[in-house]
């Protein structure tokens, strides 16, 4: 370690102590609680189960205690049932949309040790990097020519990437404009920050801040993230959304790694989190993200955990998580298999990456699947954007660009609020109808767009039934679309 990034990460450290001497707020996970309450309902008989998913369609969410039923469902006649619940939720609040992003890995050096991230410092066989302004409008034209429209940009934790670093990249990411396109909602995931710094990335225009807890049982969290590391802190960390809401940013999101220990306890966690969030300042929320352990170059831990959950195991993570908090975002990455990610799409996901490349600066050598000495962890899907949205047509779903809400204002509460009307399929699928057809004209390969206008056609019938009224708005927005016009809104 350099003496600056030594001196970086004490200062970083202190801050941390300092914060953890005056939060007030006291740790929610209660390690003892969560294990009593998987083992009191480690046994559900079909009537807790069946009552359980009959509160699930009422979509007011589930106590821990009734995530814990699911979690411990086994009849695998039982399981489809928690499957089709999940599936009838998601149809029931989003609609058949998908929203697309791309990640944009800005910078690998990190001063933290986590057992299982290829970045981690003294990962000496992955090769470390900051992108330069240059190189990163170089990577997002790039990705305006393939038609995205949403990152999410990924930061380390160094004195290369800090809070100014970032705040300049975001600025620098939403001046590029390519021909028609352009980048139009940023969302972060990157180390927790202070109040004062999460101010500083609101100004610069940020979507949603995401931190992953990574594991929420406690020791398990000691043993994966060193004390002396910035990430040693649990408490710095937990309540890292607190303080984005306090700052003001009111879309936070929150995520556990699925492999480091039990994943039945990470889903309580998960959930119990999202409902300190609620309670506190009226919103959960805005995304849940489940990542699976991926290996990763020189990390042994990455395939030799006990920890590591099957795909069975997988899709009863996400189709608990849909139940539980019906509302909310729920994001599958390119870390999974393309066949398994057609398969858990259906249980509930309403958000996924799609064409990415995680070296940093991967994109400009995309014909490079897997650079596997400069990236965080392996993807499992490196199929183009193109061919991904093929198959989600092909599938019945709508492949969606929008970022109306965040432009309109409607985040936290009124995002929430909104969603609970029902609103989001209403406005959602007409918006993803506009923001699909921007994408079939300016970026499709001919086969994808044929395939999509028929997609559109089909929910152009839909809607016309559900809003006859609205129909004829909808019909002129297209047509302005088609006239060249861009970022129109429903
Ligand atoms: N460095 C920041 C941090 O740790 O908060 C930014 C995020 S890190 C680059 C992105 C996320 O990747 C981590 O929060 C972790 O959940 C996930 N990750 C790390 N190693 C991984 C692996 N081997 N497989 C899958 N996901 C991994
Ligand atoms: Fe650094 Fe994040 Fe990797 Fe940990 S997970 S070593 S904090 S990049």
């Amino acid at each position: 370690m350099t003496p600056q990034e030594q001196a970086w990460r004490e200062q970083r450290t202190a801050v941390i102590r300092k914060y953890e001497e005056t939060e007030k707020r006291t740790d929610f996970i209660d390690d003892d609680e969560i294990r009593r309450i998987l083992e009191s309902r480690a046994h559900p008989d079909r009537p807790q189960i069946e009552e359980v998913l009959a509160k699930a369609r009422e979509l007011k969410g589930l106590t821990p205690e009734e995530a814990a039923v699911l979690i411990n469902c086994r009849d695998p006649e039982l399981v489809q049932e928690v499957f089709a619940t999940a599936r009838w939720i998601k149809e029931e609040v989003y609609g058949n949309r998908i929203v697309l992003f791309a990640p944009l890995y800005l910078s690998s050096p990190c001063v933290n040790n986590c057992a299982y991230c290829g970045f981690r410092h003294t990962n000496d066989a992955v090769t470390k990097r900051t992108l330069s302004l240059e190189e990163l409008e170089q990577e997002v034209r790039i990705l305006i020519s393939k038609g995205h429209k949403r990152l999410i940009v990924v930061y380390g934790e160094h004195p290369e990437s800090d809070i100014d670093y970032m705040c300049r990249t975001i600025e620098k990411i939403y001046s590029i404009k390519k021909g028609r396109g352009e980048i139009r909602r940023v969302n972060v995931n990157a180390p927790p920050l202070t109040v004062e710094e999460y101010r500083r990335v609101k100004d610069v225009g940020i979507g949603t801040y995401q931190v992953f807890q990574e594991t929420y049982h406690h020791a398990t969290y000691r043993k994966m993230h060193p004390a002396n590391t910035p990430k040693g802190s649990y408490r710095w960390r937990l309540f890292a959304q607190h303080r984005a809401q306090e700052a003001g940013i009111d879309d936070v999101a929150i995520g556990a790694l699925f492999g480091l220990y039990d994943w039945r306890f990470e889903v309580l966690g998960l959930i119990i989190h999202a409902r300190d969030l609620e309670r506190e300042f009226g919103v959960g929320p805005h995304t849940i993200s489940f990542p699976r352990l991926e290996p990763a170059l020189n990390t042994p831990l990455t395939t030799n955990s006990p920890y590591l959950v099957s795909d069975e195991d997988f899709k009863k993570v996400i189709a608990v998580l849909r139940c539980a908090v019906p509302y909310t975002g729920m994001i599958l990455t390119c870390r999974e298999r393309p066949e398994f990610r057609r398969e858990a799409i259906r249980l509930g996901i309403s958000q996924v990456d799609a064409g990415s490349r995680i070296a940093v600066g991967g994109y400009a050598e995309m014909e490079r699947e897997h650079i596997p000495d400069r990236q965080q962890f392996q993807l499992g899907d490196t199929r183009s954007l193109d061919e991904f949205i093929y198959e989600l047509c092909q599938d019945g779903y709508i492949p969606s660009f929008c970022t109306s809400c965040y432009r309109a204002a409607r985040t936290g509460c009124h995002f929430m609020s909104f969603a609970k009307k029902g609103l989001v399929k209403n406005f959602c699928i007409p918006n993803a109808a506009l923001t699909f057809k921007e994408y079939l004209l300016d970026y499709a390969s001919p086969q994808t767009r044929a395939l999509g206008e028929e997609v559109i056609g089909h929910y152009l019938e839909w809607f016309n039934q559900k809003m006859p009224k609205r129909t004829p708005q909808l019909h002129k927005l297209l047509q302005q679309v088609e006239a060249g016009e861009r970022d129109v809104k429903f």
